[in-house]
């Protein structure tokens, strides 16, 4: 690898003192890489083993991780897996590093969970592309988490009663207009799709009848925490109306809100709720949208409302958009 200095310069969207950890049983490549993250401005450890790597991503909790495939005693590809069973490292990105480039092994390396793999020889324009991009998206990802981490905190503190559903402790219709706004702003500075789902719980006038309100209390409750399980961390949940729940998703395609749709409502529908002699079984059908170009968020949500309602028309228990 060869280090021209023009090519060192061209990290103009660095963040301040980002660390980066660097495995690779070669002095000469760690040595090299360094340098080229350094002339960047990243603060660069070191690693000369996998076992070193893990035990310093741990303590060290760097922005990204550069791991060498090959390397005595624990390799990348172990690393990789235990970096990533690890829900302190679980979300560090990891690029992969190797002078093997068969496609089985990139393939099986992607799949162990890393974010890029980078064959040797590289240049330093490309090395610092690919740590660009990476931490770009994990940027993205953190921002995404911390607007649904918001979110949460918003729907529990005292002061935003009015944005909580005392029942299921969502946020109601009042706390989406505030996260819908920024979740929209986010996602138009990212260039990123948002999607949403409307869900509605079919014949629950009849779970009252049968079995009384607090049955029916007791089973939203429990739809509510059905839907929170199945989520991502970045999507927020709300109770949108008496037995209507709408689920915010940022960074999805419609193909994505479907998936999720189809995995909610086939958890709902093997739940059991209720109690003792008193089982049943409910089923929900959903409606989602993708937010389309010049689209107001209402917009969306009113096609989500439109394909719930196609749902429920087509006979129930289904996923329509
Ligand atoms: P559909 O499949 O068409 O949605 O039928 P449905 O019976 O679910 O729809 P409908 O709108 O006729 O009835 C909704 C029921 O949900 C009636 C209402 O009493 C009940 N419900 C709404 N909010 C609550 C609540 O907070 N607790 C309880 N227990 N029931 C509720
Ligand atoms: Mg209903
Ligand atoms: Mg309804």
């Amino acid at each position: 690898m060869c280090l021209p200095n023009s090519l060192l310069m061209l990290d103009d969207t660095k963040e301040a003192s980002q660390t980066i950890l660097v495995a690779d049983d070669e002095p000469s490549y760690l040595g090299l890489i360094k340098l080229c993250l350094e002339r960047s401005g990243y603060l660069v450890v070191t690693a000369e083993d996998g076992f070193e790597a893990i035990v310093k991503a741990r303590s060290v909790l760097p922005a990204l991780v550069i791991l060498d495939v090959m390397m005595p005693g624990m390799s990348g590809l172990e690393a990789c897996r235990i970096i990533k069973e690890d829900k302190a490292t679980h979300d560090i990105p990891i690029i992969f590093l190797s002078a093997r480039s068969e496609i089985d092994l990139k393939v099986y390396a992607l799949g162990q969970g890393s974010n890029d793999y980078i064959s040797k020889p590289f240049t330093p324009k490309e090395l610092l592309a690919r740590v660009h991009v990476a931490l770009r998206l994990k940027r993205e990802r953190d921002d995404l988490h911390k607007i649904a981490e918001e979110a949460n905190a918003y729907a529990k503190s005292e002061r935003n009663k009015a944005v909580t559903d005392p029942l299921t402790g969502l946020l109601n219709r009042y706390g989406l207009q505030v996260i819908l706004g920024n979740q929209l702003a986010q996602a138009r500075r990212y260039g990123k799709p948002v999607s949403c789902l409307m869900i509605d719980v079919d014949k629950f006038k009849v779970v009252n009848d049968t079995y009384g309100h607090p049955s029916g209390d007791a089973a939203l409750r429990q739809v509510a925490g059905i839907l929170k399980e199945a989520v991502r961390g970045s999507d927020v949940v709300f109770r949108y109306g008496g037995e209507e729940f709408m689920v915010l998703l940022p960074d999805t395609m419609l193909e994505g809100a479907v998936g999720l749709a189809e995995k909610i409502r086939m958890l709902t529908a093997s739940h059991p709720f209720g109690e003792g002699q008193r089982i049943f079984f409910l089923t929900l059908s959903v409606g989602a949208a993708v937010l389309r170009e010049g689209e107001s968020g209402s917009d969306m949500i009113m096609r989500a409302d439109a394909a719930l309602y196609r749902a429920k028309a087509l006979g129930r228990n289904r996923v329509d958009i």
